[in-house]
């Protein structure tokens, strides 16, 4: 695959889509450029077809980019018994680190620490969970040379890990290992631009206002014009906003919030931070250190009434919440200094159980309306490839074509490369576990423009040139696209008000380029 191929920009953005108005009929439309929409564009493009994958804003515009990152073995799915789901989750999580995005996802190794204060029923329990992963982790064929086995370790080992956990009285602590990406906008973009590359045309900014089993009526929101897409085959991937477009799927969304801590936060932090919540058995707070010195402290599930937004705010209440579980373990509670931003997201749950959103099932669920038109939501960012999968053969059979055979199991997204192979790519690690083989021509970049190689506001690590290859590459049309989804330097307010000025320029110059 060229990377003209998968290339995406305004230019190819405006051609795509008016071919579309102008009548071309697809083999497939998706609506909904999130994970799932995304990987649904993947592998129906990846079958043959030919495909339209269109969203109201811009790739990972919804939940897709509020996660916690983590691409999960499963464990919580063991402890609600659905082993089926728990194994799915860890097999997919195999297939990521080891074929289709070890760029982008690295093992993440993570403590919970046994204090005076930890009691003994979820410890216990944490103890068998994670000795459960380990089996998961192993049935699904991931090695322990890639993630661990879980153990018991000693006080100076929680301390070597997180300094910043209470010293009087700990007992040591469990280390276990799971899958964490480098940010889940990015895989995302991956995707989009692997689809774009096997054909599919990616359509930012066209919001769907009616859609049907043979097609859409949208609205291009760079122009205010309207157009009728046409297409054999229909799926919706809305997410959270799925019921809008087929009223027949019942929705309960729940908000998780995380807060941004400074670097530094917990002390020099190299592993995750895991802390049963008190008076339950079976939630955790956790602390998860990034690539940019940040911390995410998540992760609350408050179910919401009414209206779903664009974009969902966290509450005083639940900041709240995620401060004094943390501070159960801590020698010294954080502060409103440690926190420097905060983020929250809605889960697309399934209606239909009683309880709270916290019990629902993070199962999927694929629909097909009376019209033909398959709705697919549910799930998690983890196994997204096989709600795309199961979307595409469900919407395929409806509209009675051949279904062909699923294949992006064995099929790496753009800048993936077995992790050795990634280990002796020269340019800084930070841009290989970014952009994976494509880290060098960022680095070329920068080669024929010094500027470029460097950040692009004081104290923070994204370069000029990630900006640009993000406007020449990877589809951001504008400064809010470059800050928020292709880096993530919006997390934090004050840094996104220091590098929007740079954003904005870098837009022009990324148009500039591909449009002479
Ligand atoms: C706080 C939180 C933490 C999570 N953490 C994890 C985790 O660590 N690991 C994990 O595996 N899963 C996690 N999940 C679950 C996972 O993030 C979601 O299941 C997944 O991202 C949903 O993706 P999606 O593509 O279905 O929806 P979305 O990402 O919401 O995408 C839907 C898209 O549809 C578009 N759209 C909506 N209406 C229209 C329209 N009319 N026309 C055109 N486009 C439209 C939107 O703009 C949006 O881009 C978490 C979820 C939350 C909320």
């Amino acid at each position: 695959m060229t990377v003209a191929a998968t290339a995406l920009t305004a230019a190819r953005r405006a051609r795509d889509l008016a071919e579309l108005a102008a009548g071309d009929t697809v083999d497939l439309l998706v609506v909904g450029l999130g994970v799932t929409g995304a990987g649904v564009a993947l592998d129906a493009a990846s079958r043959g077809l030919t495909v339209a994958a269109v969203d109201a804003h811009d790739l990972a515009f919804g939940t897709s980019r509020w996660s916690s990152k983590l691409v999960h073995g499963g464990l919580r799915y063991l402890a609600g018994g659905h082993i089926g789901l728990a194994y799915e989750s860890a097999a997919e999580r195999d297939v990521l680190l080891r074929r289709v995005a070890p760029h982008l996802v690295s093992p993440l190794p993570s403590v919970l620490p046994l204090t005076p204060l930890t009691p003994a029923v979820p410890a216990a329990l944490a103890r068998a969970g994670f000795a459960a992963g380990d089996v998961l982790r192993a049935a699904a064929g991931t090695p322990a040379g890639i993630l661990p086995r879980s153990r018991r370790i000693a006080p100076v080992e929680v301390h070597r890990l997180v300094p910043a956990v209470r010293r009087s009285g700990l007992r040591g602590g469990l280390l276990g290992w799971d899958g964490q990406l480098v940010d889940d906008a990015r895989l995302v973009v991956a995707l989009a631009r692997t689809a774009a590359g096997h054909g599919a045309r990616v359509i930012t900014r066209c919001r769907v206002e009616q859609l049907h089993g043979r097609g859409a009526a949208v609205l291009d929101k760079l122009t205010g014009e309207h157009h009728e897409l046409r297409a054999r085959a229909v799926i919706n991937a809305t997410g959270v906003w799925a019921d809008q477009l087929d009223p027949g799927v019942r929705l309960r969304p729940s908000r998780g919030t995380h807060l941004v801590l400074r670097p530094g936060a917990l002390g020099r932090q190299l592993a995750g931070l895991t802390v049963p919540v008190p008076g339950t058995t079976s939630r955790f707070v956790f602390v998860l250190p990034q690539q940019d010195g940040y911390s995410y402290l998540g992760l609350t599930d408050e179910p919401i009434e009414g209206p779903v937004p664009d974009v969902a705010e966290p509450s005083a209440a639940e900041r709240g919440f995620l401060l004094d579980v943390m501070a159960t373990v801590l020698d010294t509670p954080l502060s409103d200094a440690d926190v420097v931003g905060s983020f929250a997201g809605l889960r697309p749950l399934l209606a239909g159980a009683a309880g709270s959103t916290a019990d629902l099932s993070r199962r999927h669920a694929v629909r097909v309306s009376p019209d033909g038109m398959t709705t697919v939501v549910g799930g998690k960012l983890t196994t997204y490839r096989r709600m795309a999968r199961d979307a595409v053969d469900a919407a395929l059979t409806a509209a009675g074509l051949p279904v062909g055979r699923c294949r992006t199991a064995r099929l790496p997204l753009v800048g993936a490369a077995p992790a050795q192979d990634l280990a002796r790519l020269g340019p800084p690690a930070r841009l290989v576990a970014r952009y994976g083989t494509e880290a060098a021509e960022l680095a070329a970049l920068a080669e024929h423009d010094p500027d470029l190689a460097r950040p692009v506001a004081e104290g923070l690590a994204v370069t000029g040139a990630e900006l640009l290859w993000g406007v020449i590459r990877e589809g951001a049309l504008d400064a809010d696209d470059l800050l928020d989804r292709r880096t993530r330097i919006g997390l934090v307010p004050a840094d996104r008000a220091r590098a929007r000025a740079a954003a904005e320029a870098m837009v022009e110059r990324g148009r500039a380029a591909t449009t002479a």
